[in-house]
């Protein structure tokens, strides 16, 4: 069963602004932005709570994130870009369900962790 909530949003459960997706992720626009650009890239499983379970468990597939993140800011930026993992509460990570956060434009103060 799914659990998190980007697997409801994969679910199409709740809604979310997609803005691409492919086989085994999804990417869409943070609810929440930091910066003008900030999308959420998410594999469809969610066995993996962090990038560092998911480097271990399954490297191709974040090897494919990090393709898509590319994609997305050639897509909605001018191809450059910051990739956030916010790894464990005290970073800042609230959905344990790895994601990146793509980044592209000034950051607001204080944003994506502390
Ligand atoms: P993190 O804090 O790194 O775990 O990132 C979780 C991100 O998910 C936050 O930036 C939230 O704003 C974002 N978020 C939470 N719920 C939704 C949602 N329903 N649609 C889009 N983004 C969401």
């Amino acid at each position: 069963m799914s659990t998190s909530i980007f697997s409801r949003i994969i679910d199409r459960e709740i809604p979310a602004d997609i803005v691409l997706e492919t086989d085994r992720m999804i990417a869409f626009r943070d609810i929440a932005p930091k910066a003008p650009v900030h999308i959420l890239v998410v594999p469809k499983t969610e066995d993996y709570a962090n990038v560092v379970e998911l480097a271990a468990g399954d490297p191709q597939l974040l090897a494919e994130l990090v393709a898509t993140a590319q994609q997305i800011a050639e897509e909605h930026a001018n191809g450059e870009f910051r990739l956030i993992f916010n790894t464990g509460p005290s970073s800042g990570q609230t959905v344990f369900h790895v994601h990146a956060h793509v980044l592209s434009g000034a950051l607001e103060e204080g944003s994506l962790g502390r």
